[in-house]
């Protein structure tokens, strides 16, 4: 099935795509679809912001649309930045600066006191008003220090067996990541979803 990606994150996006187009389907940017949208995310939940912004989108382009809410819990700080990630350091998507606040609330945790997961909530809006979510996590701990080059948001401080996120392959991150989790818990309900009996 081909779906418009409610996102404005060009990396959610070239991940979201990556990880549908493995699993059958297609996904058209905001602007492939001539789009000019920016999805509020008023929710209190990464399910409700998901929903939000599918639902969004779908009503916008008449057509079915698939969103990525998503973010970064850590234990130590209660859950935090949680479904505020995008913004934690307060601009909407300054990584280098959600990244040092988050090394800073974390000075003097010791390693094994570090743990905390990401979260992704992927929602589809039909145009008949029906909606399908799914969840997925991954555990790991947050690092004393960025690590690696790639990917983006909190990548250079989530380690995962001795790697952080940025230092991974694609391919490696998407074996383990929330996101690639919640897609596959998606595609695997989508089938009976559209044949009415979810
Ligand atoms: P939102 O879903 O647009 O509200 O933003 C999600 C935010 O969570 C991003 O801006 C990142 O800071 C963080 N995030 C979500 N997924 C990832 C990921 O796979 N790697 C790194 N950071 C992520």
């Amino acid at each position: 099935m081909e779906f418009i990606a409610a996102t404005n994150n060009a990396h959610k996006l070239a991940e979201m795509r990556r990880i549908l187009t493995a699993l059958g389907h297609g996904l058209q940017s905001l602007a492939e679809a001539g789009l000019d949208i920016d999805p509020e995310e008023t929710g209190a939940t990464f399910a409700e912001n998901a929903l939000l912004k599918a639902r969004t989108v779908c009503q916008a382009a008449g057509r079915p649309a698939i969103a990525d809410d998503s973010g970064l819990a850590v234990d130590a700080l209660n859950g935090a930045p949680g479904v505020h990630s995008a913004r934690f350091a307060g601009a909407h998507g300054d990584d280098a600066a959600n990244n040092r606040k988050l090394l800073a609330l974390l000075s003097g945790v010791p390693a094994d006191k570090r743990t905390g997961r990401f979260i992704c909530s992927i929602a589809l809006a039909l145009p008949d008003g029906r909606a399908l979510s799914a969840e997925g996590q991954c555990e790991g701990f947050i690092g004393f220090e960025e690590k690696g080059a790639g990917g983006f948001g909190y990548d250079p401080l989530f380690t995962r067996g001795g790697k952080s996120f940025a230092e991974m392959t694609a391919a490696e991150k998407d074996a383990v990541s929330h996101r690639a989790a919640a897609l596959k818990v998606f595609a695997k309900r989508l089938p009976a979803f559209l044949a009415g009996e979810q």
